[in-house]
């Protein structure tokens, strides 16, 4: 965190941290930390456990991680919190209701068109993602997915197949460069935000910690592609490799005059609240 705080500070970057509820209840310093710099603090469900999933959760169970997550959040920083990012991006139609009845007015966890070849969990949920729309939008009380009339806003991340996300711009940054031009003509010719993911946890080299290999399938096809592949690929730059590729990225987007800004701020300027 001291890490990525110095390089916002140093690029005069203002961004949103979505902190799940585990994590700000660990460390409420660190939220504390963010708010000094002037970042906003979002929520990011309770926890990322792959039950605590908002594409898998029941819908009254999403509503307790909601409210339980933001309250939180607000108790330790004193401000209010109106933004969410779902762990790993799952979320379900029934999520867009959930957000709007425990006060949330802005999501960030649609990456339309994007397509993980079912690498990724909840894949195949994750199919609705390629129709969504691409700038940012009031979404439907019934769908997260769809233009409707509720009060929730999606801002969608930037995604074509791959999703713009550290995870991406680790394993293949060549892959990246070319995802950079594609967005920015993107922005030019529609003025949509590009809209970026990491982890902070991204920086830290844990090559010295053992890595176990979560069994999220019992069919040993499924468990090689998805598993253990996906685990060999996540560690790829990760730690002190992933900075100066996070500082060539946003150089990029400097240099073209771009300003950085959570999304809360984004949302507020577009006069979408
Ligand atoms: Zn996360």
């Amino acid at each position: 965190m001291p890490l990525l705080l110095d390089i916002y500070r140093r690029f005069n970057i203002k961004t949103t941290f979505f902190f799940t509820g585990y994590m700000a209840g660990l460390f409420p310093e660190v939220v504390k930390m963010v708010l000094k710099d002037g970042h906003e603090v979002g929520s990011h469900g309770k926890s990322h456990l792959p039950e605590n999933g908002f594409d898998v959760m029941p819908f009254e169970k999403q509503k307790q991680h909601l409210a339980y997550t933001k309250k939180l959040l607000e108790d330790i920083s004193g401000q209010e919190v109106i933004s969410f990012r779902a762990p790993a991006l799952r979320v379900g139609e029934h999520t867009a209701r959930a957000l709007v009845e425990t006060g949330h007015r802005i999501d960030s966890s649609v990456a339309s068109q994007r397509f993980d070849f079912f690498l990724s969990f909840g894949g195949f949920k994750k199919l609705k993602w390629l129709l969504a729309p691409r700038a940012a939008y009031r979404t439907s009380l019934e769908s997260i997915f769809k233009k409707g009339n509720s009060p929730l806003v999606e801002v969608p991340l930037s995604a074509f197949f791959l999703p713009y996300v550290g995870t991406t711009m680790r394993i293949f940054p060549g892959i990246t460069s070319l995802q950079r031009w594609g967005f920015h003509g993107e922005t030019l010719l529609t003025g949509k935000p590009v809209v970026f993911d990491i982890h902070p946890n991204e920086f830290i080299n844990e090559s010295d910690q053992k890595r176990v290999i979560g069994k999220r399938s019992k069919n040993p096809v499924t468990h090689l592609l998805k598993d253990v592949i996906r685990s060999k690929l996540k560690v790829k730059n990760l730690g002190p490799g992933a900075m100066p590729l996070y500082e060539r990225k946003i150089k990029f987007y400097k240099s073209r005059g771009y300003a950085f800004i959570p999304v809360r701020d984004y949302c507020e300027n577009q006069e979408l609240l």
